[in-house]
């Protein structure tokens, strides 16, 4: 089997009310996605999405003609780009949508087919008020989400802790809360600091003290020892990795027992192909795994058939705060995905990825 065609659609979503992300000092006015569709000499078609592919036409003659189910090579075929240019992920989950169809089975089988379904948590992205996060933490559980992601800006800790505080009281004990400080990656051209270890420390125990599952992200990615001695001094179980940018780096901080859970993202950070071998790692060390998912529906759904196929867990990252944020923004090119009654996200159980585009939503959107 060959490729013979590569085709990228650049996409964007107009967004009105703006997007205010706690990671991101710009509100967002629109979101942009970027759609991968690779085509076989068989006529099969792969989809694909989550990073932007910029620059991708400088390196696109070097996947045409080649194999598709010889992935191995792809993966490494995009791992030398990775040095010099863009993370091509996106491509790698188009091709995995490919073998998927030639096998007959969803992806997620292909990684180890453990589940076919995961529960999934509300990730939430907006600053909102102490009494609207629990507001909107109440409407999650009512929805049937059996946990929520609170992130907290580093200019506006005293806000967000009082944010996870109010969310608590509303809650009650059983019903897990995640956190997000988002220190170990930044927008291109932020560069104030980041936090200072001490006062890590001193948001950690508060965080430990409310009930906290994990604090994700809470210091630079050089910083394991902070990481460390943060855990040690508040018990407190660390995420982060979403982003990392190659497998030597997660593999480190696996070797070092940097986090308590890994969170490559398998369309952003290392690819599916990896992913699973960071999953692998984590799970003989007795440490978690469980994707970041941030990117677009297509980009869920890739880091949904590795997670289920690795059995990752304990919850899956569900990119969800209304109305900035609903499945229909979320997914705007494709059938949004949702959870069932229960808050778990299914896979779709049909062969290879199973998204359904929406082709007069991507004509609609192209940019
Ligand atoms: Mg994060």
């Amino acid at each position: 089997m060959k490729i013979t065609a590569i085709r990228l659609t650049r996409l964007s979503l107009p967004l009105d009310p703006p997007f205010n992300a706690a990671w991101d000092p710009a509100p967002r006015i629109a979101f942009p996605a970027t759609l991968v569709e690779v085509e076989t000499d068989t006529g099969l078609v792969g989809v694909g999405s989550g990073d932007t592919m910029d620059g991708f036409a400088a390196y696109e003659h070097l996947f045409l003609g080649t194999d598709p189910l010889q992935i191995l090579n792809q993966v490494r075929r995009i791992e030398t780009i990775n040095f010099h240019g863009g993370r091509y992920w996106p491509l790698e989950a188009a091709l995995w949508d490919i073998l998927g169809q030639v096998a007959g089975l969803p992806v997620s089988v292909l990684f180890g087919g453990a589940r076919d379904r995961l529960p999934a948590y509300a990730s939430s992205g907006e600053l909102k008020s102490p009494e609207a996060r629990a507001d909107s933490a109440l409407a999650a559980r009512e929805r049937g989400f059996k946990a929520v992601k609170i992130r907290i800006a580093r200019h506006r800790l005293f806000d967000g802790i009082a944010a996870v505080r109010a969310t608590r009281e509303a809650v009650g004990p059983d019903f897990d809360i995640m956190v997000d400080l988002n220190q170990m990656w930044r927008m291109s051209g932020d560069i104030e600091a980041a936090l200072p270890l001490a006062q890590v420390q001193r948001i950690a125990g508060e965080l430990n003290d409310l009930g906290v599952l994990w604090l994700e992200e809470p210091l630079p990615q050089a910083d394991v020892v902070g990481a460390k001695r943060v855990r040690a001094a508040t018990g407190i179980q660390i995420a982060g990795g979403e982003m990392v940018r190659s497998m030597a780096e997660l593999s480190a901080l696996i070797e070092a027992d940097a986090f308590d859970i890994y969170q490559p993202d398998v369309v952003l950070a290392v690819g599916l192909y990896r992913a699973r071998q960071v999953a692998e790692s984590a799970n003989l060390r007795h440490r978690l795994f469980t994707p970041h998912t941030w990117s677009n529906g297509l980009g869920l759904l890739a880091n949904l058939h590795v997670a289920a196929g690795v059995d990752a867990g304990p919850y899956l990252e569900f990119p969800y705060d209304p109305p900035g944020w609903t499945p229909e923004r979320r997914d705007f090119f494709m059938e949004p995905l949702d959870i069932d009654a229960n808050g778990d996200l299914r896979v779709p159980h049909v062969p290879g990825l199973g998204a359904q585009i929406d082709w007069d939503a991507v004509r609609r959107y192209t940019v």
